[in-house]
């Protein structure tokens, strides 16, 4: 390959746009194209463990970050019903200390709002929905439903759980609905008895359900909550979500502590999203292209880790073809395989059992990885 590669990266979610930055700052020659024609404030929250805002101090966010968002001091994990302590994780100044970065709770939206501001101007299109991939060999046609026609070097699916990308790598196979659904929301904390546990950042376990609650904002005037409840089984897989009531709510968690009917009594806008995974896939890259996050590991959210996965991804493959140089692409892609599907598949299986800090454990194989300086395993 004779020069600096042209890089396209599809999809402009939470990996996408992470990879478009990095490599950008390594000084590929990179476009990013998005489907959406903008992005709305979505009504959820995300985590962001040390191993993320690491990599956020590479793109340039970290200290906007670290102004705006929540900082847990702990993670509770608490009886659904009787709010009895089974877990009490440090963060905060720990987590600081210990992983040399923050843990932070945040809105989604206000995360990837920060991440787009942070690609390098004039790389972005929005309106651009890829239909078709072809991997010509020396170079890779893309042909959008706009009717336009791009070509590249090299071709990065980050284009999440229905990847175009990964249908032309392994057909069309469809991601399985876990039997799980997942209520969330964001809204305005409630006022609530001082006498009700209300922690930063809480787990609420019953044996088949849970409920994630924890704040949005620094100043904790937003709090959001997702859950996990059977369900589902015939979801309309057209639907990426559809709107949800109270009354569902009050039903799945019926005799649940008086701190879960009081977020309960305090949300108003409550959304319902399937929960979806596939199991580890046999390759993620053939030839030219390459996948990264939902679109090769989607996932239960259950460990709050799945966007995680995919910036972690992003960062990983960008110091992968920084060592090769482009020009041994397939070399770099092969690198970054090898040193990304045990940690991913590892996480896949916890965030499927949903086990993760249900009971005191120690979370350094998570949030102590720095994708930055963890040596690489030789293909
Ligand atoms: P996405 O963020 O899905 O981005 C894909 C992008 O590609 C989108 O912008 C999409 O519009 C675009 N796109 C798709 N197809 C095309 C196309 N053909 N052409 C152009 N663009 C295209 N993860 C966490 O880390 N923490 C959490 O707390 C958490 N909570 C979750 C709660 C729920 C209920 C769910 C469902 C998921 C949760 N996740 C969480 C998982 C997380 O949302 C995903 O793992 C993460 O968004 C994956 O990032 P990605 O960049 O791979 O894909």
């Amino acid at each position: 390959m004779a020069g600096n590669p042209k890089i396209a990266v599809i999809g402009a979610g939470l990996g996408g746009t992470v990879a478009a930055t990095l490599l950008t700052k390594a000084k590929f020659d990179v476009r990013l194209y998005e489907q959406a024609e903008c992005f709305s404030r979505l009504g959820a929250g995300i985590h962001l463990g040390p191993n993320v805002t690491r990599i956020m101090r590479e793109v340039g966010i970290e200290d906007e970050l670290n102004r705006t968002a929540s900082h847990p001091d702990f993670w509770y994990s608490r009886d659904g019903v009787t709010g009895e302590i089974c877990a009490k994780i440090p963060l905060g100044d720990y987590a600081l200390k210990q992983y040399g970065s923050t843990y932070l709770t945040v809105h989604r939206g206000d995360f990837q709002q920060l991440l787009t501001e942070a690609v390098p101007a004039g790389i972005l299109d929005f309106n651009k929905k890829l239909q078709k991939v072809d991997d010509l060999g020396d170079k890779v046609v893309l042909e959008f439903t706009d009717g336009t026609v791009e070509y590249a070097d090299l071709v990065i699916g980050a284009d999440g759980v229905n990847s175009v990308i990964r249908e032309s790598l392994l057909g069309p196979e469809l991601p399985q609905h876990t039997g799980y659904i997942a209520h969330r929301a964001v809204f305005n904390t409630p006022g609530i008895q001082l006498d009700l546990p209300f922690d930063m950042c809480t787990k609420w376990w019953g044996d088949d359900r849970h409920m994630m609650v924890y704040y949005v904002t620094k100043q904790q005037d937003q709090i959001y909550f997702v859950t996990g409840v059977p369900g589902g089984e015939n979801w309309d897989m057209n639907k990426r979500w559809v709107p949800s009531t109270k009354d569902e709510l009050r039903e799945a968690f019926r005799g649940w502590h008086p701190t879960v009917q009081a977020l309960i009594e305090g949300a108003d806008e409550i959304t319902l999203w399937p929960l979806l995974e596939l199991a580890p896939l046999p390759l993620w890259s053939r030839g030219r292209l390459v996948l990264l996050g939902d679109a090769c590991h989607p996932m239960k959210p259950h460990m709050g880790q799945g966007a995680a996965m995919a910036i972690e991804d992003a960062a990983m493959l960008t110091r992968c073809l920084i060592e090769t140089g482009p020009a041994s692409y397939e070399q770099a892609f092969k690198l970054y395989e090898k040193n990304r599907t045990a940690r991913t598949a590892r996480v896949q299986s916890v965030s499927h059992d949903n086990t993760w800090l249900r009971t005191d454990e120690d979370p350094d194989w998570c949030f102590g990885y720095d994708v930055f300086s963890v040596p690489l395993v030789n293909i």
